[in-house]
């Protein structure tokens, strides 16, 4: 293509809500055989809503819900902000409207109901810790609670994968290190995921899920999506392995992600494509954003460079 085309393609890409950092990244997209996707915030709406709350041990229900709402109040991931206003609506309104409310809710609370909180700290792909009256606050998945030493009694564990068949993520809190509830978080796929899976298909192009979230949620989020190829339970450094492993026989892979746990996977892949409501960080290790936050765009982006780079040959 002349750099006359690869300037009009960007245009049209920029009138489409298209971002394309430069005429390589242009370039590359023709040749794409997978799209990788994010699952949290990138194939779903990444508004996770809180939709139960169960208490295993004495603790009345709403110090449990303060407890976690503190432990989570510094928490940038959408789970945390979710948790945060499930808590916050419990206490100022009532807890069916908190079912309704989602992390938008937690962004205008006022924290004075909140606990103090010492020594915090997000752990990502795991869930976060801190210190509450002196006591270790861990919220997160299984493996944080297994690699903290926490046990997790059967009836706990049964509660979580109730949760996880139906494509909840089970929030498990640990207090002084015993398991003392767990949260399930509901997080709903984007509009157009499914009808996107299935016209990249079409195009030839595979696509594939990748998650720090569990096995079980994983699945059954794939299966409503359509997607066969799924990657869980890893790590943010991971995802970056599993773009690697589709890049080894020579493959042009995408990546799409929103999170900062989604950036060494965008750098590391030929075509990198962030949501353009995701983190500062991974829009800038991508070499496409998507402005509208649709993934339609995914098509639109490798449309327009096979449309671009085929009239050459
Ligand atoms: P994804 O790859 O789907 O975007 P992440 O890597 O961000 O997911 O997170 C993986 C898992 O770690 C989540 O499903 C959740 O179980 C746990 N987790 C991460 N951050 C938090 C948090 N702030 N509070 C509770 N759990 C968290
Ligand atoms: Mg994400």
């Amino acid at each position: 293509a002349t750099p006359t085309a690869v300037m009009v393609a960007t245009g049209v890409g920029a009138n489409n809500g298209v971002l394309i950092k430069g005429g390589d990244a242009l370039e590359r997209a023709q040749m794409v055989k997978y799209v990788i996707f994010d699952k949290t915030g990138t194939l779903t709406q990444g508004k996770a809503t809180v939709t139960t709350a169960k208490v295993f041990t004495g603790m009345d229900r709403g110090e449990f819900l303060t407890l976690v709402a503190s432990a989570e109040a510094s928490s940038e991931h959408p789970i945390g902000k979710a948790i945060v206003g499930y808590a916050r609506h419990f206490h100022f309104f009532d807890e069916s409207s908190a079912t309704n409310s989602t992390q938008e809710d937690a962004k205008d609370f006022k924290s004075g109901w909140l606990f103090e909180v010492a020594d915090f700290s997000a752990l990502p792909g795991s869930g976060v810790q801190c210190f509450i009256d002196g006591k270790r606050i861990l919220v997160g998945n299984r493996k944080l609670m297994v690699e903290s030493g926490i046990n997790i009694p059967e009836h706990v564990e049964n509660f979580v994968v109730e949760l996880e068949e139906s494509a909840k993520t089970g929030i498990l809190v640990a207090c002084d290190d015993i398991l003392t509830g767990v949260l399930g978080v509901a997080d709903p796929l984007k509009r157009e995921a499914s009808v996107v899976i299935e016209g990249l298909q079409k195009m030839g192009v595979t696509p594939v899920m990748v998650t720090g979230d569990n096995w079980r949620t994983a699945r059954a989020v794939a299966k409503e999506v359509g997607i066969q190829d799924v990657r869980a339970e890893v790590m943010p450094a991971g995802k970056a392995d599993v773009v690697r492993s589709f890049q080894n026989d020579g493959s042009t892979v995408a990546m799409v992600g929103d999170g900062i746990n989604d950036s060494p996977a965008l750098a590391a892949s030929d075509v990198g494509m962030a949501i353009g409501a995701g983190t500062d960080i991974a829009i800038e290790a991508a070499d496409y954003v998507l402005m509208r936050n649709n993934l339609e765009d995914v098509i639109t982006a490798i449309d327009l460079s096979r449309k671009t780079f085929s009239r050459i040959r």
